[in-house]
């Protein structure tokens, strides 16, 4: 925690500001450590206060603690508080991407006089790159939903819903002490795993089907994302495992491009290139992964258009599909932390042929 608001100053000169308000909740844990849902955190040039209300009187200034920052509980001076807290700053930031229109026309209200000068992704930016603590924090969640896959396995046969499945991946994922589930659990047989964002359902699993889990972990905030993808009755030909075997092959050339300095969009195309190779580029319906952390999709994104690199410390999913309508889908999904030669693999459950 500590030197996360150094490293978030020195980028003040570049965004063209002196002071910044911290509106997005997910950024104001990165930067302090707290967990409230409701808040602002300004950050000066030396100083750092969180306004919050009196729901988080106890629990901020603990939270906070470590990082630095100064806690004002607002009652009906948060108008005061936030000027004071701002004072003397000339070109204050907002987050363009989380700030509401009516809190941006109020702080430009309140703050008569100064700049509000609108930023992209400067929090963002730092939590790309993981330090050791979060690493950890992810692994352990990667670890639970490894284990909470285990169990759920042993459920898949042939009548049982997408919906039970779903809730036993759940339930080992509560009863092994993960915070919460890293997002709504997708367990999709059939047809719906043709949908990548399927959500469980009453139908019950089929000879043959394809089946598709994507779920992960919350261990102190930090998340885990894993998908793997089954047939009912193992292999038995056909379109279907032609489509496993692609996909397989496909996430395992994007894993093998997955080092520092590798572009972004070498590793989706190098997904992409063993789909085409199969006649299923078409078939791959969204990006080839995401970074994870303390939320579950940020930067950086894997994906045609991106422009950056991947950076030793960058924690990115490399999950390649592909989806027929009325046939089924496939997709492999696996959390990896970025490494100066490679990758290591967080989520690390064994595969089904
Ligand atoms: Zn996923
Ligand atoms: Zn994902």
């Amino acid at each position: 925690m500590a030197g996360r608001l150094d490293r978030l100053r020195a980028g003040f000169d570049v965004a063209g500001v002196d002071a910044l308000v911290v509106t997005n909740p997910t950024n104001i844990r990165y930067l302090t450590g707290f967990t409230g849902s409701a808040g602002e955190l300004l950050v000066g040039a030396d100083a750092a206060l969180l306004v919050t209300d009196g729901r988080y009187a106890e629990q901020a200034p603990t939270q906070v603690a470590e990082s630095g920052t100064e806690v004002a509980i607002a009652g009906t001076d948060r108008r005061s508080l936030v000027v004071d807290g701002l004072r003397g700053s000339d070109r204050v930031g907002l987050e363009a991407g989380s700030v509401t229109w009516s809190e941006q026309r109020r702080l430009a209200d309140w703050l008569d006089g100064s700049g509000l000068v609108a930023t992209e992704g400067l929090v963002e930016e730092l939590r790309q790159v993981k330090d050791e603590g979060e690493v950890a924090r992810i692994e352990a969640a990667a670890a639970i939903a490894d284990a909470a896959l285990a169990d759920a396995v042993e459920l898949l046969a042939v009548g049982v819903s997408e919906r039970d499945v779903a809730a036993a991946i759940d339930h080992g994922i509560r009863t092994r002490g993960a915070d919460d589930r890293a997002f709504v659990t997708i367990v999709a047989a059939g047809p719906n795993s043709a949908l990548p964002h399927a959500r469980p359902t009453d139908r019950t699993l089929r000879e043959g089907d394809l089946v598709v889990c994507d779920f992960g972990s919350v261990v102190d905030g930090y998340r885990s994302d894993m998908t793997r993808s089954f047939r009912m009755g193992g292999r038995a030909g056909g379109q279907e495992d032609e489509m496993r075997d692609a996909v397989r092959a496909a996430q395992a050339a994007g894993l093998a491009r997955v080092a520092d300095g590798v572009p972004l969009a070498e590793v989706d195309a190098a997904c992409r290139g063993v789909l085409a190779d199969a006649d299923l580029a078409d078939a791959f319906l969204h990006g080839t992964g995401h970074g994870v952390g303390l939320d579950i999709h940020e930067a950086p994104t894997l994906s045609g258009s991106a422009t950056g690199t991947l950076r030793t410390g960058h924690v990115v999913t490399v999950e390649p599909g592909a989806y027929l309508a009325g046939l089924g889908g496939v997709r492999w999904e696996d959390t990896v932390l970025v490494t100066d030669d490679g990758h290591r693999a967080l989520t690390r459950a064994p595969r089904a042929d």
